[in-house]
Protein backbone atom coordinates (compact mmCIF):
# COMPACT_ATOMS: atom_id res chain seq x y z
CA UNK A 1 0.00 0.00 0.00
CA UNK A 2 1.15 3.30 -1.01
CA UNK A 3 2.28 5.65 1.92
CA UNK A 4 0.55 8.06 3.03
CA UNK A 5 3.16 10.90 2.97
CA UNK A 6 5.11 11.57 0.40
CA UNK A 7 9.02 11.30 0.87
CA UNK A 8 9.88 14.96 1.23
CA UNK A 9 7.02 15.01 4.18
CA UNK A 10 8.35 11.68 5.54
CA UNK A 11 9.71 13.33 8.47
CA UNK A 12 7.27 16.02 9.13
CA UNK A 13 4.55 13.15 9.16
CA UNK A 14 6.59 10.77 11.49
CA UNK A 15 7.88 13.62 13.85
CA UNK A 16 5.91 15.31 16.79
CA UNK A 17 2.88 16.68 15.33
CA UNK A 18 1.44 18.74 17.91
CA UNK A 19 3.30 21.39 20.33
CA UNK A 20 2.86 19.22 23.20
CA UNK A 21 4.35 16.13 21.65
CA UNK A 22 7.53 18.20 20.76
CA UNK A 23 8.07 19.76 24.67
CA UNK A 24 7.78 15.81 25.25
CA UNK A 25 10.29 14.75 22.80
CA UNK A 26 12.78 18.18 23.86
CA UNK A 27 11.79 16.76 27.46
CA UNK A 28 12.54 13.06 27.00
CA UNK A 29 15.74 14.12 24.59
CA UNK A 30 16.96 16.06 27.70
CA UNK A 31 16.43 13.11 30.00
CA UNK A 32 18.87 10.88 27.65
CA UNK A 33 21.57 13.63 27.91
CA UNK A 34 20.91 13.01 31.61
CA UNK A 35 21.73 9.72 31.49
CA UNK A 36 24.47 10.27 29.30
CA UNK A 37 26.29 12.52 32.02
CA UNK A 38 25.86 10.29 34.32
CA UNK A 39 27.20 7.29 32.44
CA UNK A 40 30.50 9.82 31.94
CA UNK A 41 30.38 10.47 35.91
CA UNK A 42 30.17 6.22 36.50
CA UNK A 43 33.06 5.36 34.01
CA UNK A 44 35.11 8.44 36.18
CA UNK A 45 34.40 6.09 39.27
CA UNK A 46 35.20 3.03 37.18
CA UNK A 47 38.59 5.14 36.53
CA UNK A 48 39.18 5.89 40.35
CA UNK A 49 38.08 2.28 40.73
CA UNK A 50 35.73 3.00 42.73
CA UNK A 51 32.95 0.93 40.37
CA UNK A 52 33.56 -2.82 38.85
CA UNK A 53 33.98 -2.09 34.64
CA UNK A 54 31.90 -4.61 34.10
CA UNK A 55 28.97 -3.97 36.26
CA UNK A 56 29.18 -0.03 35.24
CA UNK A 57 28.94 -1.80 31.69
CA UNK A 58 25.71 -3.70 32.37
CA UNK A 59 23.98 -0.57 34.40
CA UNK A 60 24.80 1.94 31.30
CA UNK A 61 23.51 -0.37 28.44
CA UNK A 62 20.45 -0.95 30.61
CA UNK A 63 19.70 3.13 31.54
CA UNK A 64 21.17 4.32 27.54
CA UNK A 65 19.10 1.66 26.24
CA UNK A 66 16.13 2.51 28.26
CA UNK A 67 16.27 5.96 27.68
CA UNK A 68 16.68 6.02 24.08
CA UNK A 69 13.63 3.47 24.09
CA UNK A 70 11.48 6.01 25.31
CA UNK A 71 13.04 8.92 22.99
CA UNK A 72 12.57 7.05 20.22
CA UNK A 73 8.73 5.85 21.31
CA UNK A 74 7.97 9.76 21.70
CA UNK A 75 9.95 10.54 18.74
CA UNK A 76 7.87 8.06 16.21
CA UNK A 77 4.42 9.36 18.04
CA UNK A 78 3.51 6.15 19.41
CA UNK A 79 3.64 7.35 22.67
CA UNK A 80 0.13 9.24 21.86
CA UNK A 81 -1.82 5.64 20.96
CA UNK A 82 -0.53 3.86 24.36
CA UNK A 83 -2.68 4.55 26.50
CA UNK A 84 -3.71 7.90 29.01
CA UNK A 85 -0.35 9.35 30.01
CA UNK A 86 1.56 10.28 26.53
CA UNK A 87 4.10 11.68 28.35
CA UNK A 88 4.97 7.98 29.92
CA UNK A 89 6.39 10.10 33.28
CA UNK A 90 5.34 6.96 35.37
CA UNK A 91 7.46 4.25 32.90
CA UNK A 92 10.50 7.14 32.74
CA UNK A 93 10.87 7.61 36.58
CA UNK A 94 10.39 3.83 36.88
CA UNK A 95 13.57 3.59 34.87
CA UNK A 96 15.19 6.15 37.30
CA UNK A 97 14.42 4.59 39.94
CA UNK A 98 15.72 1.08 38.87
CA UNK A 99 18.71 3.00 37.68
CA UNK A 100 19.42 4.84 40.77
CA UNK A 101 19.27 1.78 43.12
CA UNK A 102 21.18 -0.58 40.34
CA UNK A 103 24.07 2.32 40.85
CA UNK A 104 23.69 2.31 44.73
CA UNK A 105 24.51 -2.02 44.73
CA UNK A 106 27.60 -1.28 42.52
CA UNK A 107 28.62 2.16 43.47
CA UNK A 108 30.61 0.86 46.83
CA UNK A 109 31.83 3.55 49.11
CA UNK A 110 30.57 6.09 47.41
CA UNK A 111 27.00 5.39 47.44
CA UNK A 112 25.66 8.36 49.28
CA UNK A 113 26.17 10.23 46.68
CA UNK A 114 23.73 8.57 44.14
CA UNK A 115 20.76 9.01 47.14
CA UNK A 116 21.06 12.59 45.77
CA UNK A 117 19.87 11.42 42.28
CA UNK A 118 16.72 9.14 44.23
CA UNK A 119 15.60 13.25 45.05
CA UNK A 120 16.17 14.49 42.00
CA UNK A 121 14.08 11.96 40.01
CA UNK A 122 11.19 12.25 43.10
CA UNK A 123 11.39 16.01 42.73
CA UNK A 124 10.89 15.86 38.66
CA UNK A 125 7.44 13.84 39.58
CA UNK A 126 6.37 16.52 41.92
CA UNK A 127 5.63 18.47 38.19
CA UNK A 128 4.40 15.90 36.40
CA UNK A 129 2.43 12.93 38.19
CA UNK A 130 -0.92 12.34 39.87
CA UNK A 131 -0.65 12.23 44.22
CA UNK A 132 -1.24 8.85 43.29
CA UNK A 133 0.99 8.07 41.53
CA UNK A 134 3.55 10.26 43.04
CA UNK A 135 2.54 8.13 46.59
CA UNK A 136 2.89 4.71 44.59
CA UNK A 137 6.87 5.73 43.47
CA UNK A 138 7.82 6.99 46.34
CA UNK A 139 6.77 3.43 48.45
CA UNK A 140 8.32 1.97 44.98
CA UNK A 141 11.41 3.63 45.35
CA UNK A 142 11.93 3.31 49.72
CA UNK A 143 10.98 -0.53 49.29
CA UNK A 144 13.69 -0.95 46.32
CA UNK A 145 16.08 0.59 48.00
CA UNK A 146 15.44 -1.11 51.56
CA UNK A 147 15.41 -4.36 49.37
CA UNK A 148 19.11 -3.33 48.02
CA UNK A 149 20.70 -2.31 51.04
CA UNK A 150 19.53 -5.86 52.79
CA UNK A 151 20.86 -7.61 50.03
CA UNK A 152 24.10 -5.68 50.41
CA UNK A 153 23.95 -5.89 53.82
CA UNK A 154 24.03 -9.39 54.13
CA UNK A 155 25.95 -10.49 51.19
CA UNK A 156 28.63 -7.96 51.36
CA UNK A 157 28.91 -6.61 54.97
CA UNK A 158 32.13 -5.38 54.49
CA UNK A 159 31.44 -2.83 51.95
CA UNK A 160 27.90 -2.24 52.88
CA UNK A 161 27.68 -2.33 56.51
CA UNK A 162 23.86 -2.90 58.41
CA UNK A 163 24.50 0.21 60.16
CA UNK A 164 25.15 2.06 57.56
CA UNK A 165 22.48 0.86 55.71
CA UNK A 166 20.06 1.45 58.29
CA UNK A 167 21.17 4.72 58.71
CA UNK A 168 20.69 5.28 54.84
CA UNK A 169 17.43 3.67 54.53
CA UNK A 170 16.50 6.06 57.29
CA UNK A 171 17.24 8.93 55.75
CA UNK A 172 15.71 7.47 52.34
CA UNK A 173 12.59 7.71 54.06
CA UNK A 174 12.36 10.83 55.98
CA UNK A 175 13.44 12.29 51.87
CA UNK A 176 11.06 10.68 50.14
CA UNK A 177 7.96 11.36 52.53
CA UNK A 178 8.85 15.11 52.78
CA UNK A 179 9.39 15.21 48.50
CA UNK A 180 5.57 13.11 48.66
CA UNK A 181 3.98 15.60 50.93
CA UNK A 182 5.02 18.42 48.81
CA UNK A 183 4.32 16.44 45.02
CA UNK A 184 0.44 16.39 46.57
CA UNK A 185 0.43 19.89 47.18
CA UNK A 186 2.03 20.77 44.18
CA UNK A 187 -0.80 18.49 42.70
CA UNK A 188 -3.66 19.97 44.56
CA UNK A 189 -2.15 23.56 43.33
CA UNK A 190 -2.09 22.19 39.43
CA UNK A 191 -5.82 21.14 40.03
CA UNK A 192 -7.15 24.20 41.07
CA UNK A 193 -5.26 26.19 38.95
CA UNK A 194 -6.89 24.26 35.90
CA UNK A 195 -10.22 24.35 37.48
CA UNK A 196 -9.35 28.43 37.70
CA UNK A 197 -8.75 28.57 33.52
CA UNK A 198 -11.83 26.34 32.73
CA UNK A 199 -13.87 28.46 34.25
CA UNK A 200 -11.53 31.61 33.16
CA UNK A 201 -12.24 30.38 29.54
CA UNK A 202 -16.03 29.41 30.21
CA UNK A 203 -16.56 33.17 31.40
CA UNK A 204 -14.89 34.54 28.39
CA UNK A 205 -16.85 32.54 26.30
CA UNK A 206 -20.34 34.00 27.67
CA UNK A 207 -18.69 37.69 27.55
CA UNK A 208 -17.85 36.67 23.80
CA UNK A 209 -21.61 35.55 22.96
CA UNK A 210 -22.74 38.26 24.95
CA UNK A 211 -21.05 40.99 23.40
CA UNK A 212 -21.61 39.18 19.59
CA UNK A 213 -25.21 37.58 19.92
CA UNK A 214 -29.04 38.68 20.12
CA UNK A 215 -30.57 37.15 23.62
CA UNK A 216 -33.85 36.58 22.39
CA UNK A 217 -33.30 35.49 18.52
CA UNK A 218 -29.24 33.97 18.86
CA UNK A 219 -28.81 36.31 16.03
CA UNK A 220 -25.67 37.97 15.73
CA UNK A 221 -26.78 41.24 17.12
CA UNK A 222 -26.08 44.77 15.43
CA UNK A 223 -22.49 45.51 16.44
CA UNK A 224 -21.71 42.28 15.21
CA UNK A 225 -23.23 42.54 12.19
CA UNK A 226 -21.47 45.95 11.97
CA UNK A 227 -18.11 44.21 12.66
CA UNK A 228 -18.64 41.18 10.23
CA UNK A 229 -20.11 43.35 7.29
CA UNK A 230 -16.90 45.35 7.81
CA UNK A 231 -14.83 42.59 7.49
CA UNK A 232 -16.60 41.64 4.63
CA UNK A 233 -16.22 44.75 2.93
CA UNK A 234 -12.62 44.74 3.24
CA UNK A 235 -12.36 41.46 1.59
CA UNK A 236 -15.06 42.88 -1.30
CA UNK A 237 -12.38 45.61 -1.92
CA UNK A 238 -9.95 42.93 -2.68
CA UNK A 239 -11.99 40.77 -4.90
CA UNK A 240 -14.20 43.40 -6.35
CA UNK A 241 -17.25 40.73 -6.40
CA UNK A 242 -20.46 42.25 -5.78
CA UNK A 243 -22.14 41.79 -2.24
CA UNK A 244 -25.78 43.09 -1.29
CA UNK A 245 -27.71 43.85 1.90
CA UNK A 246 -31.17 43.01 2.63
CA UNK A 247 -33.66 44.75 5.52
CA UNK A 248 -36.42 42.57 6.42
CA UNK A 249 -39.08 44.40 8.96
CA UNK A 250 -41.91 42.00 10.03
CA UNK A 251 -45.33 43.52 8.89
CA UNK A 252 -48.22 45.02 11.70
CA UNK A 253 -45.83 43.46 14.69
CA UNK A 254 -47.27 46.22 17.00
CA UNK A 255 -50.67 44.28 15.99
CA UNK A 256 -49.16 40.82 17.01
CA UNK A 257 -48.19 42.22 20.32
CA UNK A 258 -51.42 43.54 21.13
CA UNK A 259 -53.07 40.33 20.10
CA UNK A 260 -50.93 37.92 21.41
CA UNK A 261 -48.82 39.71 24.12
CA UNK A 262 -45.58 40.35 24.35
CA UNK A 263 -45.02 36.49 24.89
CA UNK A 264 -46.31 35.81 21.64
CA UNK A 265 -44.63 38.52 20.26
CA UNK A 266 -40.98 37.04 21.29
CA UNK A 267 -42.19 33.71 19.78
CA UNK A 268 -42.52 35.30 16.23
CA UNK A 269 -39.30 37.30 16.28
CA UNK A 270 -37.29 33.43 17.13
CA UNK A 271 -39.26 31.46 15.11
CA UNK A 272 -38.75 34.08 12.35
CA UNK A 273 -35.13 34.31 12.79
CA UNK A 274 -34.80 30.63 13.16
CA UNK A 275 -36.43 29.74 9.96
CA UNK A 276 -34.67 32.69 7.76
CA UNK A 277 -31.52 31.60 9.42
CA UNK A 278 -31.94 27.86 8.10
CA UNK A 279 -32.16 28.99 4.43
CA UNK A 280 -29.23 30.53 3.98
CA UNK A 281 -25.63 29.86 2.87
CA UNK A 282 -22.89 29.40 5.05
CA UNK A 283 -21.23 32.76 4.40
CA UNK A 284 -24.68 34.81 4.52
CA UNK A 285 -25.37 36.32 7.79
CA UNK A 286 -28.18 37.07 9.77
CA UNK A 287 -28.45 39.87 12.48
CA UNK A 288 -31.35 41.73 14.48
CA UNK A 289 -31.09 45.18 13.09
CA UNK A 290 -33.39 46.09 16.06
CA UNK A 291 -37.14 45.63 17.59
CA UNK A 292 -38.77 43.35 14.82
CA UNK A 293 -35.89 44.14 12.18
CA UNK A 294 -33.63 41.92 10.63
CA UNK A 295 -30.44 42.86 8.42
CA UNK A 296 -29.07 40.30 5.80
CA UNK A 297 -25.63 40.07 4.11
CA UNK A 298 -24.92 38.41 1.91
CA UNK A 299 -21.54 38.21 0.16
CA UNK A 300 -20.41 37.21 -3.80
CA UNK A 301 -24.46 38.04 -4.54
CA UNK A 302 -25.82 40.81 -7.08
CA UNK A 303 -28.87 42.29 -5.86
CA UNK A 304 -31.01 40.46 -8.12
CA UNK A 305 -29.73 37.23 -6.50
CA UNK A 306 -30.22 38.78 -2.93
CA UNK A 307 -33.68 39.49 -3.71
CA UNK A 308 -34.66 36.00 -5.02
CA UNK A 309 -33.06 34.91 -1.67
CA UNK A 310 -35.73 36.87 0.29
CA UNK A 311 -38.49 36.07 -1.78
CA UNK A 312 -37.37 32.16 -1.02
CA UNK A 313 -37.94 33.15 3.02
CA UNK A 314 -40.75 34.50 2.11
CA UNK A 315 -42.44 31.72 0.45
CA UNK A 316 -40.85 29.62 3.20
CA UNK A 317 -42.32 31.20 5.87
CA UNK A 318 -45.80 31.72 3.84
CA UNK A 319 -45.48 27.49 3.92
CA UNK A 320 -45.12 27.69 7.99
CA UNK A 321 -47.81 27.66 9.99
CA UNK A 322 -47.79 29.72 12.60
CA UNK A 323 -51.06 27.77 14.60
CA UNK A 324 -48.46 26.31 16.96
CA UNK A 325 -47.54 30.32 18.04
CA UNK A 326 -51.29 30.99 18.21
CA UNK A 327 -54.17 30.17 15.80
CA UNK A 328 -55.16 31.58 12.97
CA UNK A 329 -51.80 33.58 13.09
CA UNK A 330 -50.09 34.53 9.95
CA UNK A 331 -46.67 36.31 9.74
CA UNK A 332 -45.55 38.63 6.64
CA UNK A 333 -42.61 40.73 6.29
CA UNK A 334 -41.38 43.27 3.76
CA UNK A 335 -38.12 43.96 2.73
CA UNK A 336 -35.30 45.94 0.76
CA UNK A 337 -32.10 45.34 -1.23
CA UNK A 338 -29.47 47.15 -1.93
CA UNK A 339 -25.95 46.17 -3.59
CA UNK A 340 -22.97 47.37 -2.41
CA UNK A 341 -20.71 48.67 -5.16
CA UNK A 342 -16.77 48.85 -4.56
CA UNK A 343 -16.65 52.14 -3.92
CA UNK A 344 -19.95 52.70 -1.79
CA UNK A 345 -19.99 52.88 1.87
CA UNK A 346 -22.09 50.80 3.53
CA UNK A 347 -23.88 53.00 5.46
CA UNK A 348 -25.07 53.98 2.27
CA UNK A 349 -25.92 51.36 0.92
CA UNK A 350 -27.87 49.94 4.17
CA UNK A 351 -29.50 53.49 4.18
CA UNK A 352 -30.53 52.43 0.11
CA UNK A 353 -32.12 49.40 1.65
CA UNK A 354 -34.21 50.79 4.36
CA UNK A 355 -35.97 53.38 1.86
CA UNK A 356 -36.31 50.42 -0.27
CA UNK A 357 -37.72 48.99 2.63
CA UNK A 358 -39.79 51.99 3.12
CA UNK A 359 -41.58 51.37 -0.11
CA UNK A 360 -42.16 48.21 -0.15
CA UNK A 361 -44.64 49.10 3.33
CA UNK A 362 -45.88 51.91 1.14
CA UNK A 363 -46.61 48.92 -1.90
CA UNK A 364 -48.62 47.23 0.47
CA UNK A 365 -46.24 45.12 2.50
CA UNK A 366 -45.53 41.55 2.36
CA UNK A 367 -43.01 42.06 -0.45
CA UNK A 368 -39.47 43.30 -1.65
CA UNK A 369 -38.18 46.31 -3.65
CA UNK A 370 -34.80 46.59 -4.69
CA UNK A 371 -33.47 49.55 -4.35
CA UNK A 372 -32.99 52.05 -7.73
CA UNK A 373 -35.73 50.10 -9.55
CA UNK A 374 -39.39 51.39 -10.45
CA UNK A 375 -42.22 49.88 -8.47
CA UNK A 376 -45.29 49.35 -9.72
P1 LIG B 1 -45.06 47.87 10.06
O1 LIG B 1 -45.79 46.85 9.29
O2 LIG B 1 -45.22 49.24 9.47
O3 LIG B 1 -43.64 47.51 10.25
O4 LIG B 1 -45.75 47.94 11.48
P2 LIG B 1 -45.18 47.40 12.82
O5 LIG B 1 -46.32 47.33 13.78
O6 LIG B 1 -44.44 46.15 12.61
O7 LIG B 1 -44.09 48.48 13.19
P3 LIG B 1 -43.82 49.34 14.42
O8 LIG B 1 -42.43 49.87 14.25
O9 LIG B 1 -44.89 50.36 14.61
O10 LIG B 1 -43.84 48.34 15.63
C1 LIG B 1 -42.78 47.55 15.99
C2 LIG B 1 -43.10 46.93 17.32
O11 LIG B 1 -42.16 45.94 17.67
C3 LIG B 1 -43.09 47.94 18.46
C4 LIG B 1 -42.34 47.24 19.58
O12 LIG B 1 -43.06 47.22 20.76
C5 LIG B 1 -42.18 45.83 19.08
N1 LIG B 1 -40.94 45.20 19.55
C6 LIG B 1 -39.68 45.66 19.44
N2 LIG B 1 -38.83 44.79 19.99
C7 LIG B 1 -39.55 43.74 20.46
C8 LIG B 1 -39.23 42.54 21.14
O13 LIG B 1 -38.07 42.19 21.43
N3 LIG B 1 -40.24 41.68 21.47
C9 LIG B 1 -41.52 42.00 21.17
N4 LIG B 1 -42.47 41.13 21.50
N5 LIG B 1 -41.84 43.13 20.56
C10 LIG B 1 -40.90 44.02 20.20
MG1 LIG C 1 -42.70 46.11 11.40
MG1 LIG D 1 -39.84 48.28 12.25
Amino acid sequence: MASLCAPRFRSVCLGPSTGAQQLRASQSLLAVLVYALFAVVQHAEVVAGLVDFQASLWLTGFFMTGALGFYAVIRSGLNERLGSDPSLTLPQMVLGVLSTVGSYLITGPARGAVMSLMVLILVFGMFALRPRQARWLSVFACALLALAMVWKGATDPLQYPPAVEAVHLLFAIIIVAAVGTLTARMAAIRARMRGQKADLEHALEQIRLLATRDELTGLSNRRHMNELMAIEKARQRRTGQPMSVALLDIDFFKRINDTYGHGGGDLVLKTFAQLTRDGLRSTDVMGRWGGEEFLLMLPDTSAADAAQCVERMRSQLARLSADAIAPGLRVTFSAGVAEVGGLDELETAIEHADQAMYRAKVKGRNCTVVAGTLVA
